[in-house]
């Protein structure tokens, strides 16, 4: 799976977990809206597989680990 950057700023595309299953591809850009000012966001949910939600928790916890320290 290639990445994506925002059509807006160009800053690397995240994956916002909404729902099980699927998720909201969103700009990290906090100067940029990007999906919310386009008029068809809703192509920006994508389904999302079990493994890659495991994955992204997963990491999540790893890196609430190290603050931690
Ligand atoms: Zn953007």
């Amino acid at each position: 799976m290639s990445e994506k950057s925002c059509p807006q700023c160009g800053e690397e595309l995240k994956k916002c977990l909404i729902q099980q299953n699927y998720s909201l591809i969103i700009c990290p850009n906090e100067g940029c809206c990007y999906p919310f000012n386009e008029r068809e966001a809703i192509d920006n949910i994508v389904y999302t597989k079990d493994a890659e939600i495991l994955n992204a928790a997963k990491r999540r916890l790893e890196e609430e680990e190290q603050q931690k320290r």
